[in-house]
C-alpha cells in the first residue's frame, strides 16, 4: 500500500478495546463513557481485519487500546496473529500499561511477541496513583519484571508532564539503564476532552533535553523504528533514549502507519478526524472483496500530516477522540 505522498504503509496499530483499568489524567476523564460492547468487533472479526491488512503489505502490527490486556480472551487474538509471523507479518507487538503483564508475559512470548512498550510515567508510587488515578505501581513493576524474565524486550514510554514527573527523568534513565530497557519520552498531545486544562500539563521536550544534556552524554543516532521517535544513545547507560515531539517537530513525512479502532474505524492520521468505516464492508460479506476495496480507498486519502495546534493557549482538543480510541 503506497499512499498519495509515496509513503509505504506497512504498520498497523489496532486498538482492541477502548476500555482501561486506569484513568490517566492526560488520556481520559475520570468518568469516561465507553462504547457499548455490542459496537465492538469480535476477536474473530479483528483477526479477519488484521489478516486483510497483512495481505495488503502490513509487516508490523501493534495491539493497543484502551488497555489491550483487559479485553476478555485477548490472548486468543494474539495467538492467532502470532501464527502470521513469518507468513507476511514480521513483527507483532503490544503497548500496555503493564497492569496485567505479570499474568500474561509468558503467554505473550509464547505467541511470538518479542518486544513490548510499557507506559510508565513515574517510579514514585504516590505520583503513579495520582497520574493513573486507579493504577498501582507495584503491580506494574511486577509486570515489567515478569516481561523481562519471559524474554521480552521492554521499552518504557513516559509522558512528560510539567510539574509532575519532570524531576524524575534522571531517575528513570538510571533505572532503565540498570534494567537494560530503552526509554522514550513523549509530549502530551491535545486529544479528547479530559476535564482538565492541557496547557497545565504540556512540557516541551526541547527543554527536557537541554536539562538532560547537563548530566548525560547524549549522542544523536540514526536508529529508527520507522516511527516518530528521534533517538539518542546515552553513553553512561548504553541504552537509547527516544523523544516523541509531535508539537514541536513534524514527524509526518516518514509516516508509515495507520490505526484501526475496536469498532473497525480506520484513521489514516493520529492528528486528523478523517476516517474510513471498515466495519460495514467487513460484516457485509464473508468474502473480503469489499473490505479490500475499502482499505485501498482509505489509504488513497491518507493526509500529508497532522494539524495539532501549536498554540498552546487553545484549550480545546485538536482532535475530538481520545487517545484511548486509537491507542496512540
Ligand atoms: N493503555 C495502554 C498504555 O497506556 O500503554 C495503551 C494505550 S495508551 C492510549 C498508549 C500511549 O498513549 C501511552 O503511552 C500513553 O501514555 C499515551 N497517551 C495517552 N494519551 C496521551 C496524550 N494525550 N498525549 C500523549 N500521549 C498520550
Ligand atoms: Fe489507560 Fe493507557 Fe489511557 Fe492510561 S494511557 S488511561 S493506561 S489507555
Amino acid at each position: 500500500m503506497i499512499d498519495p505522498f509515496g509513503r509505504a504503509i506497512s504498520y498497523l496499530r489496532v486498538s482492541v478495546t477502548d476500555r482501561c483499568d486506569f484513568r490517566c489524567v492526560y488520556c481520559m476523564a475520570e468518568d469516561m463513557v465507553f462504547l457499548p460492547k455490542k459496537d465492538l468487533l469480535t476477536l474473530e472479526e479483528l483477526d479477519r481485519l488484521c489478516g486483510a491488512f497483512i495481505r495488503h503489505g502490513v509487516k508490523k502490527l501493534r495491539l493497543t487500546g484502551g488497555e489491550p490486556l483487559v479485553r476478555r480472551d485477548v490472548m486468543w487474538l494474539i495467538r492467532r496473529l502470532g501464527e502470521q509471523l513469518g507468513q507476511g507479518l514480521d513483527e507483532l507487538t503490544i503497548t500496555t500499561n503493564g497492569s496485567q503483564l505479570a499474568k500474561y508475559a509468558d503467554e505473550l512470548f509464547a505467541a511470538g511477541i518479542r518486544r513490548i512498550n510499557v507506559s510508565l510515567d513515574t517510579l514514585d508510587a504516590a505520583k503513579f496513583a495520582a497520574i493513573t488515578r486507579w493504577g498501582k505501581l507495584p503491580a506494574v513493576l511486577d509486570g515489567v519484571m515478569a516481561a523481562k524474565q519471559a524474554g521480552l524486550h521492554v521499552k518504557i514510554n513516559t509522558v512528560a508532564l510539567k510539574g509532575v514527573n519532570e524531576d524524575e527523568f534522571d531517575g528513570l534513565i538510571e533505572w532503565c539503564g540498570a534494567q537494560k530497557f530503552d526509554l522514550c519520552l513523549i509530549e502530551t498531545m491535545p486529544m479528547g476532552e479530559i476535564g482538565e486544562d492541557r496547557t497545565e500539563q504540556y512540557l516541551p521536550l526541547s527543554l527536557v533535553r537541554a536539562r538532560l544534556n547537563r548530566r548525560w552524554t547524549l549522542t544523536e543516532t540514526d536508529f529508527s523504528t520507522g516511527g516518530p521517535a528521534r533517538y539518542v544513545s546515552i553513553a553512561e547507560t548504553g541504552q537509547r533514549l527516544g523523544f516523541i515531539t509531535p508539537m514541536t517537530h513534524n514527524f509526518c513525512e516518514s509516516c508509515n502507519r495507520v490505526r484501526v479502532t475496536c469498532t473497525g474505524t480506520l484513521y489514516m492520521c493520529l492528528g486528523q478526524d478523517d476516517a474510513a468505516d471498515l466495519r460495514a464492508p467487513l460484516l457485509a460479506s464473508e468474502d473480503d472483496g469489499l473490505l479490500d476495496r475499502a482499505i485501498v480507498e482509505a489509504i488513497a486519502r491518507k493526509p500529508k500530516g497532522h494539524d495539532f495546534i501549536i498554540d498552546r493557549r487553545q484549550t480545546r482538543p485538536a482532535v475530538r477522540r481520545h487517545m484511548s480510541v486509537t491507542g496512540g
